[in-house]
């Protein structure tokens, strides 16, 4: 847990029975003392270990490799280099990153089909071997820049069952693989395996189970032209919350199943996955502050009854929002949770009808227009849950706002086993 020394990074150490709600209203009041009300993330590095100790036992044949794109702020990837973890990377960018805080070539993976010449270039020259393709063009233009990657073909997969679906945009129809490993075979590049990805937010595991079988078909044609096929890659998918249609068991469930059944231990094949959301959704609590308020009434009818909560409408203003880091939250249609800071859910008991918007000036910066609350005021602060997934990965700083600063947590407990033990999975 070296990387993760409080000399390499920012951490804070929950002792004495400190719990993160305690660090979140500490911050909030230091804040306070600066006259600053910036938002904030609190990232729950317990959360992450038990996530990973979860996987462990959950799908013990499957090594994870952490997708970058999901989250890659130090404290993330520092986490999950501390965890043993491998990396999937979709750019020079996120290879570069991963390189410089330590990351072995052979631990990464460079698992985008559509890859920039200088990327792939870029790849070869640092040790990345391993990187996925879906087309001729791409084995062409491979050919030239690294001809002796080591490849992955990736396959489309019925991802209709999921949140956010990949497969319009990449992966190999099932009846073209038999050219696209023939023209593989003509360049004289290696393919060593197959991916797939069900979809981020996959809700049908039975997704999981077709798509495996799909990619032992792929790996039976591939067998019969020659190649040594050695790895599957099943992809992203998995959720990352508590309260999800189908859990990351029942899912792990269908997967183990299938893996048995069409790629069993003795067959030798090694199995990864490069989940994102898992880790690090339900990790990250984000803290924002109610910058400016307008009270709509509506003045069409009974305007004299004061006192009726249907006859306004509150309009709050959040500094953080769609430009911020929460675009991912609204547009998947996830469950948007505000839980009101203790002074806020005090100072009501009358729920009113709230849009919250976010802070820039362009009107489609609407977190929620349908959503029930008590009355809440300039000063307040919103936590927002479950909100490690894709959310400072898309973070701009649109109309001046800064980005969302990040802290680290850790309870004493978690802390000492980390840095007592070894790293609970080498990769
Ligand atoms: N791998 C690839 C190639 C992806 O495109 C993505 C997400 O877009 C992921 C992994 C991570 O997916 P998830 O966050 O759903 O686990």
């Amino acid at each position: 847990m070296n990387i993760l020394s409080p000399e390499n990074c920012d951490i804070e150490i929950l002792d004495n029975g400190r719990t993160i709600n305690d660090f979140i209203d500490n911050k909030i009041e230091e804040l306070g003392s600066k006259d600053s009300e910036q938002p904030f993330y609190v990232a729950n590095l317990d959360d992450m270990v038990k996530k990973h100790l979860r996987w462990l036992t959950t799908l013990p044949r499957v090594k994870p490799f952490y997708a970058l794109k999901c989250n890659s702020s130090p404290a993330v990837l520092r986490t999950m280099i501390a965890l043993g973890t491998g990396f999937d990377c979709a750019s020079k960018g996120e290879i570069q990153l991963a390189l410089s805080l330590g990351v072995a070539p052979d631990k990464i993976i460079y698992a985008h089909t559509t890859k920039a010449r200088s990327h792939i270039k870029y790849a070869r020259t640092h040790g990345v071997n391993m990187m996925t393709f879906d087309s001729e063009d791409e084995l062409v233009k491979i050919s030239f820049c690294h001809p002796t990657a080591r490849l992955v073909l990736r396959i489309a997969v019925d991802d209709t069952c999921s949140v956010i679906r990949l497969s319009s945009k990449f992966g190999a129809r099932l009846g073209t693989v038999n050219k696209l490993l023939g023209r593989a075979r003509e360049l004289d590049l290696d393919v060593i395996g197959v991916s797939f990805h069900a979809g981020s937010g996959c809700t049908e595991s039975s997704a999981f189970k077709q798509a495996i079988a799909d990619a032992r078909h792929v790996f039976d044609i591939a067998n019969k032209l020659g190649f040594q096929m050695t790895l599957l890659d099943i992809g992203g998918g998995f959720t990352g919350r508590n309260d999800f249609k189908v859990t990351f068991e029942e899912v792990s469930e269908v997967i183990n199943g299938a893996l048995d059944e069409y790629f069993p231990s003795d067959s030798e094949v090694e199995i990864i996955a490069e989940p994102g959301r898992y880790y690090v959704e339900s990790s990250f609590t984000l803290a924002a502050n109610i910058i400016a308020k307008r009270v709509i009434l509506d003045d069409t009818e009974h305007s004299d009854i004061v006192e009726n909560s249907r006859d306004r409408t509150m309009m709050y203003y959040l500094n953080d929002g769609l430009y911020g880091s929460l675009s991912p939250i609204c547009d998947a249609g996830f469950i948007f949770q505000c839980l009101c800071s203790m002074q806020a859910v005090k100072s009501s008991e009358q729920k009113y009808q709230s849009i919250i918007w976010g802070p820039t000036c362009d009107s489609t910066d609407k977190l929620t227009d349908d959503y029930w609350l008590p009355e809440l005021h300039v000063g307040d602060w919103l936590l927002i849950d479950n909100s490690g997934a894709y959310t400072v990965s898309l973070c701009t700083e649109y109309c001046g706002f800064e980005r969302t600063r990040i802290y680290l947590v850790v309870t004493a407990e978690t802390w000492h086993v980390c840095v007592n033990h070894a790293t609970p999975c080498a990769v």
